[in-house]
């Protein structure tokens, strides 16, 4: 695999569900993407994503803190992407903010997933990032190279 071409697509990948995020978004309290990447055996990516928001049937963003009644888009882009059906190839799952708890322990359960990427860290859910530190490294953008990602993906 070449790492440097790795490196580049996990940072183009943060821009697309920035972007996404932004111009999507329907939740009034934040503006959240997450994209899903696979590398697979040979050289392609899989990738799956979404932005938070309302689910359907309902519409409804209340603003409340933690209770706003928005699904999160870790789960959305996890669900996309188990359609796809597994194989033992090196997934990151990224987040353009950090994840919830309830998020993180998604992340953990699903099993598949190698490191976690966030773009901004946010030190109230700082707990979630020790939840997920204890199985699943969690990066923030800016400490991702292609040396650390051939040093986790090296088996
Ligand atoms: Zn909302
Ligand atoms: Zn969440």
């Amino acid at each position: 695999m070449d790492w440097n071409f790795c490196n580049k697509i996990v940072d183009d990948t943060f821009d697309r569900i920035k972007t996404e995020a932004e111009k999507n978004q329907v939740c009034l309290r934040k503006a959240c993407g997450c994209a899903i990447l696979r590398f697979e055996e040979d050289g392609s990516v899989t990738a799956t994503q979404a932005i938070n928001g309302p689910s359907h049937p309902n519409n409804e963003c209340t603003n409340e803190v933690g209770n706003c009644g928005c699904s999160h888009a870790e789960p959305r882009a996890i669900l996309k992407f188990a359609e796809l059906g597994r194989n033992d190839c090196p997934v990151i799952l990224l987040t353009t903010y950090s994840s919830c708890i309830p998020c993180a322990n998604l992340v953990i359960e699903c099993g598949f997933i190698d490191v976690v990427a966030y773009e901004i860290w946010a030190p109230h859910w700082a707990r979630a990032d020790v939840i997920l530190k204890n199985v699943i490294p969690v990066w923030t953008r800016e400490i991702i190279t292609p040396n650390l990602l051939s040093t986790q993906f090296e088996k």
